[in-house]
């Protein structure tokens, strides 16, 4: 144990900026590199003011230093667990890289993730926001997840119900999970199908394999497309550092859709089940006049508006202050309240 009554793998002090997409400064009192579940049973209890669950740091700002206990879940491994006539079921560790792991499944020939090729993070966040590109979501492949309560020192597993996931988002969102640093997502399985047809609708990827002259694609030229299609939209964060799409799409009324589409007839517009109606937050930022523009030194990316991108030794509270004058550009343009998509600590 170290003196403050923390096990010896809790460093003091940590730089965060090396763990985030956004490579923004800021310091971690603490900070704990994950590998096993047992480490986690030893910090359970443990009498922390704030703890934070951090995977591979591509869905968070930190706004400035953080003065608790930083959890990096590096819990690795991949296996093939199960099959039955309709599925093949395999597990992985959350801290697997989740573009390696779609990119495994597909060299074992266990099809239905290619549409997620290259999202970046990891897969134990996968679950929390309900990844999804290009017309297929993580909740139509999720099985069940393994977490770990830190506050009661057990294993809970979660089903599909019990995820309660809606449009990029799940309970883990909903009940604040994810920021509390309550349950650290250890382990995660996916259910993947035999019977399997190439999701191609959306405009970016038909058009992408069109190009290809690939009519009937296998599943790994989808994932080929969709990460061709990827590298052109969105910036390497190993160059030019991000957080992908920093808002989410916004769902609004159909009232409101009606209205705007008859102001701006070239709208995307997205028609729910539920009867609302889905918009392009890119679109509304790009039409706001923010596509290419910065604040101090950040900015919203000129090959994709609803990308937030660090110039170059942005601070998280530049970041914020970016966010929020997009946000008020888009809200009195549009009367349309954009949500930010990375938790913000
Ligand atoms: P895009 O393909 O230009 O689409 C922009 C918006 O239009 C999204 O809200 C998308 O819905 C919607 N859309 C486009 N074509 C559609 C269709 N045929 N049917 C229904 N909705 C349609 O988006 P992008 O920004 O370049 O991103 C590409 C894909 O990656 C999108 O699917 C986006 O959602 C996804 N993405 C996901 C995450 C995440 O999981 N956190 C982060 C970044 C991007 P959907 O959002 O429902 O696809």
């Amino acid at each position: 144990m170290t003196p403050a009554g923390l096990p010896e793998f809790v460093r003091h002090d940590v730089d965060l900026s090396r763990h985030t997409t956004l490579a923004l400064p800021g310091r971690a009192a603490l900070f704990a590199e994950i590998r096993q579940v047992e480490q986690l049973a030893r910090l359970a209890g443990s009498r922390l003011a704030r703890r934070f669950v951090l995977g591979g740091g591509s869905n968070v700002v930190f706004s400035g230093d953080f003065d608790g206990l930083v959890l990096h879940i590096a819990i690795r491994g991949r296996e093939l667990i199960g099959e039955d006539q309709d599925s093949w079921i395999v597990r992985a560790g959350a801290g697997e890289g989740w573009h390696e792991f779609v990119g495994w499944t597909l060299e074992n020939g266990w099809p239905g993730l290619e549409n997620l090729a290259l999202i970046p993070g990891t897969v134990g966040a996968a679950p929390i926001q309900n990844i999804g590109a290009y017309g297929i979501e993580v909740a139509e492949r999720f099985l069940a997840l393994e977490a770990f309560d830190l506050r009661s020192g057990t294993i809970r597993r979660l089903d599909h119900a019990a995820c309660r996931f809606g449009y990029r988002d799940s309970v883990f969102k909903q009940q604040g999970w994810h920021r509390e640093g309550r349950l650290a997502i250890t382990h995660v399985s996916f259910r993947l199908p035999k019977a399997w047809r190439a999701r191609t609708a959306y405009a970016d990827l038909a058009a992408e394999l069109a190009g290809r002259r690939i009519v009937a694609p296998t599943a790994s030229e989808v994932a080929d497309a969709v990460v061709a299609v990827r590298r052109r939209k969105l910036p390497d964060p190993g160059v030019l550092p991000n957080a992908g799409s920093f808002f989410e799409n916004p769902v609004v009324s159909a009232a409101l859709a009606d209205r705007l589409g008859r102001e701006h007839p070239d709208l995307p517009t997205y028609p729910q089940t539920d009867g609302r109606v889905k918009l392009a937050a890119g679109w509304l930022i790009e039409h706001s006049g923010w596509k290419g523009r910065d604040l101090g030194r950040a900015g919203m990316y000129e090959n994709q508006a609803l990308v937030l991108v660090n110039r170059g030794g942005a601070s998280g509270s530049e970041v914020l202050a970016l966010a929020r004058a997009v946000q008020a550009d888009v809200r009195e343009r549009f009367a349309v309240e954009l949500s930010p998509e990375p938790v913000i600590v």
